[in-house]
């Protein structure tokens, strides 16, 4: 279930790139790219290096958008 919550100033929805005014509903997404739990250490010239696979952010989303997820 998302959560949607009053903007407290104007962007753009991150989805689809309509405006949200500020006032708007708008919904926070986490969003994952790859695995960021997955690390891996990698030999890198002789230091010893962490891999990251992944990172999350979070999106902001207009109304519209956070209802189609
Ligand atoms: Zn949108």
């Amino acid at each position: 279930m998302t959560k949607l919550v009053k903007s407290r100033k104007a962007f753009a929805c991150q989805e689809c790139k309509a405006p949200v005014n500020k006032g708007d509903s708008y919904a926070r997404k986490t969003r994952t790219i790859g695995n960021p739990r997955r690390q891996t250490v990698e030999n890198r010239a002789g230091i010893p290096t962490i891999i990251e696979h992944g990172f999350s952010y979070t999106a902001k989303l207009c109304e519209k958008c956070a209802g189609s997820f």
